[in-house]
């Protein structure tokens, strides 16, 4: 527990709900002690009835800034007054920065995966991903990574809501990136051998591989994984998955969704305080 909180230190909020069970206040906290920078963050259980007055409590109480989540993450878009890139393209922002009150809105979600790869030293710009799922994740992901230089995106998912709407912003990267964006169902097999076939990295952003789907994988077959590919899982709980235990055995690289979840924080730190976050630290701490 920090014991200098003094009247310079600034708040920063996470609105969501429910929010009691989230690891973030306490990831957040312990690296601003660690940085010894004056900045608290602190969770708030603000539902999307609760979330035009809780905008305007943070302008009016002048805070730093907020983490934003379920349900709130596309609904704020609308009482910010400046969007990245990425949020108008997703249509979802996670991170609020509040500059002399000026709100913008940031994703951090797709940064995170982005420094994930380049701190794992993969290179994917230029390249060709596949990625399984297309919710919040799997959006996040691809929106950036085709901001970012990547030349190709395949985008798998079953035929639910999220396919509609991934197939809405597959048409904007499309029109305003250079990245060619395709989107596939699922269930077919035979294109999906193919994708992964020709692609640097597969990207799971399904929770197909953690509870209640835990020891499941939507790849089923390990032919599909070639060695050279590298295989990625959002999920982090289990730190290995089914399919990152399959890529393993077929001699792929592998990474968790451990890295994606830390470096996205890093990058809230860098936007609200301007500062690089000592990710290794809390790593260390997490285990
Ligand atoms: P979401 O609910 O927004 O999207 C879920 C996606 O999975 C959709 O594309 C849906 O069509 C697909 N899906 C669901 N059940 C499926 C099934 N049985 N078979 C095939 N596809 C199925 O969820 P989200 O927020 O995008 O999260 C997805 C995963 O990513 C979760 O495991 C979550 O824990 C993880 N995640 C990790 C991080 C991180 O920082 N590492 C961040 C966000 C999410």
């Amino acid at each position: 527990m920090r014991s200098n909180i003094d009247g310079n230190f600034l708040l920063i909020g996470l609105m969501a709900y429910p929010i009691r069970h989230s690891l973030s206040p306490q990831m957040q906290n312990t690296l601003y002690a660690k940085m010894n920078v004056p900045y608290v963050y602190l969770a708030f259980e603000v539902n999307q009835e609760k979330l035009p007055d809780a905008i305007k409590g943070l302008r009016a109480l002048g805070l730093r800034g907020s983490a934003v989540s379920m349900p709130n993450k596309q609904l704020v878009c609308q009482y910010l007054d400046k969007l990245t890139p990425a949020v108008e393209m997703s249509g979802a922002c996670n991170t609020i920065s509040n500059d002399n009150g000026v709100l913008t809105g940031y994703n951090t979600d797709g940064m995170g995966y982005m420094r994930m790869l380049k701190e794992a030293n993969i290179d994917v710009i230029g390249k060709k991903i596949t990625i399984l799922g297309a919710g919040g994740a799997g959006t996040a992901i691809a929106v950036q990574a085709a901001l970012d230089g990547v030349k190709e995106i395949t985008i798998f998912n079953q035929k639910d809501d999220c396919y509609t709407k991934i197939e809405a912003v597959a048409k904007k990267l499309n029109q305003n990136t250079q990245c060619h964006v395709r989107v596939i169902d699922l269930a077919d097999n035979k294109q999906l051998r193919q994708e992964i076939a020709t692609s640097t990295v597969l990207c799971n952003a399904t929770g197909v591989g953690m509870k209640p789907l835990e020891g499941q994988s939507l790849i089923t077959d390990p032919t599909m994984l070639h060695s050279d590919l590298i295989v990625t899982d959002c999920i982090y709980c289990p730190r290995k998955t089914k399919l990152l235990e399959m890529a393993e055995q077929q001699g792929c690289k592998t990474l968790n969704g451990i890295g994606m979840m830390l470096w996205q924080g890093a990058a809230q730190i860098k936007i609200w305080t301007g500062e690089e976050a000592p990710i290794e630290y809390v790593k260390e701490k997490m285990g």
